[in-house]
């Protein structure tokens, strides 16, 4: 569903890459972390993923990444926006409406669904992230962890098969992350989503990965594993 073919990727003014020989894939409806310290270029991959690299970062991406089938080196944002569902490192910088009724629908708007679906995508998105009694309320008035829901909530109701997060539970204690990971297991069990995630803290999510690429340190080459293999490393 995602494929990363031998991909490098160098910032303008850089003289070296941030990363390369990246080589890797995604099956279809698997979970899988994106794990390394911090710097290593795992947000670099992600924003490969969702189009952000390079054409809102500058720079250049060898090599090619696609989701499913779409090169996102040829294909803006925008034109993989209901493919690819990507959450951010930020979800405050994420929202552009006030109530979480609302965030969840903002995303549907450039669709040209009729309102009848939209407001039913509406509903199951509620109902799927557990969010049903918040609808109403302020996002500004929202804990850690329901701020991360709605914001995966609001890239969920154009149904992308994919979905690319950015250490979605760095900043929640326990219990909110907890709820967080529950939410993305369920979609990738009941819905067949695709998960990309990156995470540099392996021991709280990697109970809930099918796969694990480990990205080492800079230039070293990447490995995919299940989460036993990686463990064993
Ligand atoms: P990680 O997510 O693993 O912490 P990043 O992909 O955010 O790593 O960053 C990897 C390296 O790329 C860092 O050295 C960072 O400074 C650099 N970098 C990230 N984004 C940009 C950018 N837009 N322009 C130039 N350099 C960048
Ligand atoms: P509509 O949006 O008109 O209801 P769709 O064919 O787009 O029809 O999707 C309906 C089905 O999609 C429902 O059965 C629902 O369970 C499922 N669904 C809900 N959320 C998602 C999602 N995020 N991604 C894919 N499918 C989803």
């Amino acid at each position: 569903m995602i494929r990363f073919e031998d991909v490098s990727v160098t910032y303008d003014g850089a003289t070296e890459p941030t990363v390369s020989g990246v080589d890797f894939e995604v099956p279809e409806g698997e979970l899988v972390l994106l794990v390394g310290p911090s710097g290593v270029g795992k947000s670099t991959l992600l924003g490969a993923v969702s189009g952000l690299v390079p054409h809102f970062t500058g720079g250049t991406l060898r090599g090619r990444v696609t989701v499913a089938g779409r090169d996102t080196r040829t294909h803006k944002p925008r034109e993989l926006a209901d493919v690819v569902g990507t959450v951010g490192q930020d979800p405050l910088s994420h929202f552009v409406t006030d109530t979480v009724e609302d965030e969840l629908a903002y995303g549907m708007e450039s669709l040209g669904l009729a309102p009848a679906v939209m407001r039913r995508r509406v509903e199951e998105t509620l109902d799927l992230l557990g969010l049903a009694d918040l609808r109403h309320r302020s996002i500004a008035t929202l804990s850690g962890g329901q701020r991360q829901r709605v914001a995966i909530g609001s890239v969920l109701t154009p149904h992308p098969s994919v979905l690319v997060l950015d250490e979605p539970t760095s900043a929640l204690d326990p219990a909110a992350a907890e709820e967080v990971l529950a939410v993305l297991q369920r979609l990738v069990h009941d819905l067949g989503t695709t998960v990309l995630m990156a995470e540099h803290r392996l021991e709280r999510v990697i109970q809930y990965a099918d796969q694990v690429v480990l990205l080492p340190s800079p230039g070293e080459p990447t490995t995919l594993g299940t989460p036993a293999e990686v463990m064993a490393v």
